[in-house]
């Protein structure tokens, strides 16, 4: 099979094309009315994104990782506590939890679904755990029940990293409204992405969620009060608005994404040298990322860029490796981790790919093999 052109691992240039009209009016609106910052389209953005994530408050803040830090902080965490969360995951997640002064303890993930082993915690929970953090990651929503039940019992707060997960559901509903607070980033490249920075976190807390915008806000009460010394992390407004527009899109979105992975799934399901992800029955993914476990998975990178394909690693040196988190506490499985990293391979994953981009890319990996 041919394919005419390169196949990019997202396209957000295509995207852009595809509601061009509606961006450019959001913009110019918010140009004309110059309110850059609290503008009235990041309230309206908070609500729309509240009521999508089905639940009672949303708060804007300046990117993904800022809403992890404030999150942590509106739950008092800092020195001396410890935070309970993957060994597999972007660094953000382990940086905010250090970042508060925390120390951050990383646990093994289930090696099926790439999110924390729920196993796993018991063992790792000491005097000093202050909260458990698990990543929905690759848009893979974490086994929540197993996770809560253990949470509820040893009464600790869960802050769900949902930066790659929004829209996924667990057992049907919006794997949002569990935990204690979800947060999301709102990077570019992301299921649901600004065009800069941007994030968010959700909560169904109205006390935690007004001392959440405080602190995203200088930890103000009035204008020239200070209830804290909190951040300067809000949402623009013209990110909201390029947010609303695309927020009636998503769902679109991830159908196709969906779309994608069946078609990836079904090309490559007796190739004995690849593994694809298996979905567990709670699971209703919004695939961020399609990440395989491929045999000689560097030769087959290079095989795939020189065939027009680009592929990305998510992440090449897990956390446990990362100089950053020498003094984290590890308690996961480092052979098997780094196994894993030596093997999994992310696919050209975005809503603009054709079928016939993607069987292209089927096509190549098997004949890599064959
Ligand atoms: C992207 C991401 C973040 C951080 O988001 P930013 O908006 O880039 O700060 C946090 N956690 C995970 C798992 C991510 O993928």
């Amino acid at each position: 099979m041919q394919h005419k052109g390169k196949i990019p691992f997202l396209d957000l240039i295509k995207q852009y094309h595809s509601i061009q009209t509606e961006i450019d009016q959001a913009v110019q609106n918010v140009l004309n009315e110059a309110s850059f910052i609290k503008g009235r389209q990041v309230r309206e953005f908070e609500e729309q994104f509240a009521d999508y994530c089905g639940i009672g408050y949303c708060i804007g803040m300046g990117n993904g990782t800022d809403a992890l830090v404030i999150a942590l902080r509106a739950l008092n965490i800092g020195r001396g506590d410890e935070v309970i969360t993957v060994a597999n995951t972007f660094i953000a997640t382990v940086e905010a939890i250090a970042t508060v002064g925390a120390t951050p303890v990383l646990i093994d993930i289930d090696y099926e679904t790439y999110t924390m082993n729920p196993e796993s915690i018991n063992d790792a929970i000491t005097e000093k755990t202050a909260a458990i953090i698990p990543v929905h990651l690759y848009g893979m929503p974490c086994d929540i029940d197993k996770i809560m039940a253990i949470a509820k019992e040893k009464n600790l707060p869960v802050i769900f990293d949902a930066a790659q997960a929004h829209g996924a559901k667990y057992k049907g509903k919006a794997a949002s409204i569990y935990g204690t607070i979800t947060t999301f980033s709102f990077y570019p490249g992301k299921n649901l992405g600004a065009y800069g920075d941007g994030g968010a976190l959700v909560t169904d807390n109205q006390e935690l969620a007004s001392k959440i915008r405080m602190l995203a806000d200088h930890g103000r009460t009035e204008k020239y009060l200070h209830q804290y010394y909190g951040y300067n992390s809000r949402l623009d407004s013209l990110q909201a608005a390029i947010l609303s527009v695309k927020l009636k899109y998503l769902e679109h979105w991830n159908n196709r994404r969906k779309e994608i992975t069946t078609l990836y799934e079904k090309g490559l399901k007796h190739n004995k040298q690849v593994f694809t992800p298996s979905i567990p029955d709670y699971a209703d993914p919004v695939w961020h990322l399609y990440v395989i476990q491929a045999e000689k998975r560097d030769e087959l990178k290079e095989y795939l860029k020189n065939q027009g394909i680009a592929t990305g690693i998510h992440y090449p040196v897990s956390i446990p490796f990362q100089p950053a988190a020498h003094d984290a506490i590890v308690k996961c499985d480092k052979t098997k981790l780094q196994s894993m990293c030596d093997h999994i391979l992310s696919l050209p994953m975005c809503p603009e790919m054709t079928d016939k981009m993607v069987l292209y890319v089927v096509d190549c990996i098997n004949n890599y093999y064959s």
